[in-house]
């Protein structure tokens, strides 16, 4: 078969497994902050590109598994915002402990609980766009054979979606990992 070179192809995985529960607060309209609280979050990974030689955009089960891998590391943890402006967070020296401050308020969980990830806000549409971040690190998307996107869907509550699309080729150097090897202190 000849391959017109207006057609395109795209893999996309989404699996019962690709799911996590965690908890996180978020703050909108400046000032105001939510009530702890959690999801089952469900996470969906797309991958636009031309075929290779094996006539495959990617692996379906290298996709897969590093999908998965990343939904463990945030599974059963409370997700905080290493950069959110209004939002202090400070490990104990310790390590054992992470407080995180809004104005008056003040929560403190377990150190490893937690996953402090290097975003301004924990949205769905932040988290989307961590994930395909990392996803883009560990998996090198960026060095494969011309992949042109990577569209990382989070839904945070039924039927409420956020899609993050990352241009592969416009993204270099970017860490997968999230802050969890801090130093003690403010991060
Ligand atoms: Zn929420």
């Amino acid at each position: 078969m000849t391959i017109s070179s207006i057609d395109t192809w795209s893999v996309r995985v989404t699996k019962d497994t690709l799911v996590f529960s965690a908890a996180h607060f978020i703050t909108f309209n400046r000032s105001i902050c939510e009530r702890i609280h959690g999801h089952n979050w469900r996470v969906e990974a797309e991958i636009q590109g031309p075929l290779d030689e094996n006539h495959y955009v990617f692996d379906f089960i290298a996709l897969r598994d590093g999908l998965q891998l990343l939904v463990q590391e945030l599974d059963h943890r409370v997700l905080l915002p290493a950069r959110h402006p209004m939002i202090q967070l400070e490990v104990s020296d310790d390590e054992r402990e992470v407080t995180a401050r809004f104005e008056d308020r003040r929560w403190v969980f377990p150190r490893e609980d937690c996953v402090i990830l290097p975003i301004e806000n924990t949205t769905a549409e932040l988290i989307a766009q961590w994930i395909g971040h990392a996803l883009i690190a560990r998996l090198k998307l960026n060095h494969q054979h011309g992949l042109t996107r990577l569209r990382i869907s989070v839904e945070e509550n039924f039927g409420q979606w956020a899609d993050c699309w990352l241009h592969l080729s416009a993204i270099d150097n970017v860490s997968g990992e999230p802050c969890n090897s801090g130093t003690a202190g403010a991060i």
